[in-house]
């Protein structure tokens, strides 16, 4: 069914640029991204199939505006300057995009040489962070995530700490060591203690861990000393990507009291490079969690408030074959993502274009759900056999994780490609 207000989700659309089936990358996604073909400067993106398109070409070819008003600058680089606006002129070229990239014979092959002239093959395009995620905020925000580390480092009586149903838990992340997707992580060194009584030793990582997560990018939201009420919330988030955020759990676990994660978390996380817009996954809103006890009225919503997103986690070992290791979904997410951003800001705490905002682990509640090794292994105390034989309770050196995710309705696929990093040996 069309949804009026956003004409460029219509299903009957189709591109004249192929677009091979089961794609993420149909003509209803238009998505956003940050790319580079044969070194060239990184300019901003958009893609079908297997193609993408230039948009910066396609300013400079006088088929589209630029958001921010900057003449054409907002297309150079990061995507950071096209969010400043807001969500309307971002709206008005994705739509401008879709009438450009559709098959349709009223416009009978209009423009399409131009265009053709700013495409090239994704396999030929580096990928670059889609924003500078200047500020970079990690929830917390699954249930079972949250109980399952609760049962296993606590008490399953008192699993879930007792502020936990009553805000979205998060902290701020550090957003330097976010590295693009296909980028190698190498084994982190830290500090950890071999078993709980023992003294502190410094090494490799033993507990190194992935985490399944997604993460929303933001337009500009309001100045220091405002706030962002739920009902606002989505008119601030720009779009969705995948998001690793690897771990380290045994420097974790030493370090994290009383201020939280560090350096357990810090070494890297990793993130797909096409942001799917908020406004592309209106088709696949769905209702989140019934949350009881009742949020205080700032976090309270109206209506659903998630989404149908599929998600999956590959494990590689090198030379072998992947294992699908975790099926898990975004809907399962206790928090909505207009609470995390209304609790984010009713201090006065401001929000500026290009932020990043992940979930937290995306556990649901069957065991093959489990986004991250801590749980699919339960603390290491039930190892995953992989198809070749060998068995996993944390991570090993040559291992490669590959994260995706798509919705899927009336017979169109929105997906955001993947997130894959290869872990190399420490050094
Ligand atoms: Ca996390």
């Amino acid at each position: 069914m069309t949804d009026h207000r956003f004409p460029a989700n219509d299903p009957s659309l189709r591109s004249w640029i192929e677009v091979p089936a089961g794609s993420d990358f149909p003509i209803q996604n238009i998505p956003f991204g940050v790319g580079s073909r044969d070194g060239e400067a990184f300019t901003a993106m958009t893609r079908i199939g297997d193609t993408t398109i230039d948009l910066h070409a396609l300013y400079e070819a006088g088929l589209i505006e630029d958001p921010s008003d900057a003449g054409g600058t907002g297309f150079m680089g990061q995507l950071d300057q096209l969010l400043l606006n807001g969500p309307g002129p971002i709206r008005a070229l994705r739509q401008r995009l879709s009438e450009l990239l559709r098959d349709d014979k009223a416009l009978n092959g209009l423009h399409r040489d131009t265009i053709r002239k700013a495409m090239a093959p994704v396999a030929e395009v580096e990928m670059d962070n889609p924003t500078f995620f200047s500020d970079y905020t990690d929830f917390y925000s699954s249930r079972q995530h949250a109980y399952n580390v609760g049962v296993m480092f606590r008490d399953p009586a008192n699993a879930l700490m007792p502020n936990w149903l009553h805000l979205p838990v998060g902290y701020h992340g550090r957003s330097s060591s976010i590295v693009p997707s296909g980028t190698p992580v190498r084994r982190p060194m830290g500090q950890f203690k071999p078993s709980p009584d023992a003294a502190p030793e410094f090494g490799p990582t033993r507990q190194l861990d992935f985490e399944l997560e997604v993460g929303f990018i933001t337009y500009e939201g309001k100045d220091l000393g405002e706030r962002i009420t739920t009902a606002e919330a989505e008119e601030h988030i720009f779009g969705l990507v995948l998001f690793n955020d690897w771990s380290a759990r045994d420097i974790q676990a030493w370090e994290y009291v009383p201020l939280g994660p560090f350096l357990g978390k810090n070494f890297a996380s990793s993130v797909s490079p096409w942001v799917v817009t908020l406004d592309a996954l209106e088709p696949f809103r769905t209702q989140g969690p019934q949350q009881d006890p009742l949020p205080l009225p700032y976090l309270r919503t109206e209506g659903p408030r998630t989404f149908d997103l599929r998600l999956e986690v590959g494990l590689t070992p090198r030379n072998g074959q992947e294992n699908i290791i975790c099926r898990s979904n975004f809907k399962h997410l206790y928090w909505s993502m207009a609470q995390q951003l209304a609790h984010h800001t009713v201090n006065g705490c401001n929000v500026r274009a290009g932020d990043l905002m992940a979930s937290g682990t995306i556990s649901g509640d069957t065991p093959d759900s489990y986004g991250s090794m801590l749980e699919l292994a339960w603390k290491g105390t039930k190892p995953l056999t992989l198809a070749d034989g060998s068995e996993r309770k944390f991570l090993q050196d040559g291992d490669t994780v590959v994260m995706r995710g798509h919705a899927e309705k009336d017979g169109v696929r929105i997906g955001f490609g993947e997130v894959s990093g290869k872990i190399l040996p420490a050094s």
